[in-house]
């Protein structure tokens, strides 16, 4: 904080007005002083980007009207959000030169080698495609996508994407599994929607957002298929998954989703951060199915092993 005002102050300075006015005036003249193009500085380690950022010559309230533009907010957002979010490891919380993910903790991660492709349990004998379960009892999904397995650094970070501040967690899950769709699907074979587990209104008010939909946006926006964020409501709020049985799972699941529109024979990939069981999936998939999608694939960042 003390680090912002003296940006602030100088920002001030170097915009040509004699003296702080005002707090609000300092930060509406740092997002003038230090533009968003580049302005990607690290506050741990300022000395990576602030040297090189271009100081904008034509100070930001020189106008008539004290009044704030819209742009000038748009401008000051994108500041304050690259000062708020300094370029640190989502794990070990180390800075990192570029990502939000540091070089050792991307090869820590445990990947999900060989899963079924029906409900991405792994790992498989090398030539068989279905697990046993899928052979004997197949899901009503018709695909599973789950880059990494759910343990370890991996169930950390999903777990960091659930809390309240997990925002940065999440897209980055999404991005790693937009990596993933790139690999696996051919572009014949993508989907025609995103649709995400809807959470309960009481656990959205408490967490402050949805992971799945932090997860889809970045897959959203690297695979071009639309994402449609109220396909399906949750209207029964659901005790928290983990620690349940499968036969308690099942029957806390069923019943729990509605589909809010018809569909006409689309396919559909259902977007979530974690698999367990796979109760909350096949549950959403029925609904999907009843609802006139054509077939349902599953998106999700890892996958817990089958007990
Ligand atoms: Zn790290
Ligand atoms: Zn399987």
């Amino acid at each position: 904080m003390l680090r912002l005002q003296r940006l602030c102050r100088q920002a001030v300075q170097r915009t040509g007005q004699s003296k702080i006015l005002s707090w609000f005036e300092g930060v509406k003249a740092l997002a003038g002083a230090f533009p968003t193009a580049g302005n990607t500085g690290n506050l741990r380690n300022p000395s990576t980007r602030w040297t090189r950022v271009q100081i904008s010559k034509k100070p930001l309230c020189s106008g008539v009207s004290p009044r704030p533009t819209g742009r000038v907010i748009a401008r000051l957002k994108a500041s304050l959000r690259h000062l708020a979010i300094p370029t640190i490891c989502v794990l070990c919380q180390q800075s990192t030169p570029a990502d939000s993910l540091c070089a050792l903790c991307r090869e820590s991660l445990p990947w999900n080698v060989r899963p079924c492709r029906r409900c991405a349990a792994g790992e498989l004998p090398r030539g068989i495609d279905l697990c046993a379960d899928c052979q004997r009892r197949p899901p009503p999904f018709c695909r599973t996508l789950a880059p990494l397995q759910y343990r370890g650094p991996s169930a950390r970070w999903v777990v960091q994407a659930k809390r309240q501040a997990g925002g940065v967690a999440a897209r980055l899950l999404g991005r790693l599994l937009a990596d993933a769709v790139a690999a696996h699907y051919e572009p014949e074979q993508l989907p025609d929607a995103l649709v995400v587990v809807p959470v309960s209104w009481q656990r959205l008010l408490r967490r402050g957002h949805n992971q799945a939909v932090l997860i889809a946006e970045p897959v959203c926006r690297a695979t071009g298929i639309p994402l449609q964020r109220r396909a399906v409501a949750r209207i029964r709020h659901t005790a928290i998954q983990p620690g349940l049985s499968t036969r308690a799972r099942l029957a806390n699941v069923r019943a729990a989703f509605k589909a809010r529109r018809i569909w006409h024979g689309e396919s559909v990939a259902l977007i979530d951060d974690v698999m367990t069981t796979g109760a909350t999936a096949s549950a959403l998939s029925e609904v999907l199915l009843d609802a006139g999608v054509a077939e349902v694939h599953v998106w999700c960042a890892a996958r817990a092993a089958v007990s």
